[in-house]
């Protein structure tokens, strides 16, 4: 399956629907290499802007998919209608699937209160996953112990929900240790699973305004999309600009 992507600010976006990058996902876990899958927003951009060995993680993923709001308004002015593609509601296809053909499962993340209650929250809801381990994010200290423990339980899909950069930063020091691994970063997921986070009501989340739904009911958070988010799409629109004046 080739990937068609697009360029904004030096990141390439892929352009699958959601159900092509299910597909793709496929393909990387029958592959015989690790793999990583970004769900990139404006706000990880940046981020990567500043830190080049974060940029380089970007990358070099296998599959970078359109989940911010910003992301999706840089593509469209760029000519792209692409369908908005949420970390969370791709992770959740991905157990599904993984349910469906028997793929072992590793979970790594969140508060240890949290993760107990996540996984128990899904094998009530999928009762065939498969799940091979599973670790809170708080394992500064017992790093290694983590990294064995994932390599023994040999996971063909891992997701990974420290929030970003330390989730990309961890996947990617795993790619080169796990033989074929299929990982996710996946932020607050496990909140949301554990039933500790609501999600935005689904009008919300139709009409693409979730971030605004979180920002208001954690307003802590405005300052992470702000100025970032406008920032980001007046860089679009600069980059086509002087693209088009250069051509
Ligand atoms: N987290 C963790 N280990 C850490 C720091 C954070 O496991 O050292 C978890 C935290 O408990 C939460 C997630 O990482 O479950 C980050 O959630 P956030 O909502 O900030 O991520 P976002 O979805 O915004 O990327």
């Amino acid at each position: 399956m080739q990937r068609r992507q697009k360029n904004l600010l030096g990141y390439n976006i892929d352009l699958f629907s959601v159900e092509e990058a299910l597909d793709y996902s496929n393909s990387l876990i029958d592959s015989a290499k690790s793999s990583h899958i970004v769900t990139i927003n404006p706000e990880i951009i940046e981020y990567a802007n500043k830190h080049e060995d974060f940029a380089k993680i970007l990358k070099e993923a296998e599959l970078v998919i359109p989940d911010g709001i910003g992301i999706k308004i840089g593509l469209k002015i760029n000519g792209e209608n692409v369908q908005r593609i949420t970390g969370i509601g791709f992770a959740h296809s991905l157990l599904e699937n993984a349910q469906k053909n028997n793929i072992p499962v590793a979970l790594v993340g969140a508060k240890p209160h949290v993760i107990e209650k996540a996984y128990e929250n899904l094998k009530q809801e999928m009762p065939e996953l498969n799940i091979v381990y599973k670790h809170d994010g708080y394992f500064r200290d017992c790093k290694q112990e983590v990294i064995d423990g994932i390599k023994n339980a040999s996971p063909k899909l891992l997701l990974v929900a420290l929030g970003a950069p330390m989730q990309e930063e961890f996947i990617y020091e795993l790619k080169s240790i796990l033989p074929s691994t299929l990982m996710i970063g996946i932020g607050g997921s496990f909140d949301v699973w554990a039933g500790e986070v609501q999600r935005a009501p689904e009008i919300w989340q139709k009409l693409g305004l979730e971030w605004l739904y979180r920002t208001i009911k954690q307003p802590e958070r405005f300052k992470r999309i702000f100025p970032t988010l406008p920032l980001f799409v007046y860089n679009v629109i600069k980059e086509k600009f002087t693209k088009k004046e250069v051509l």
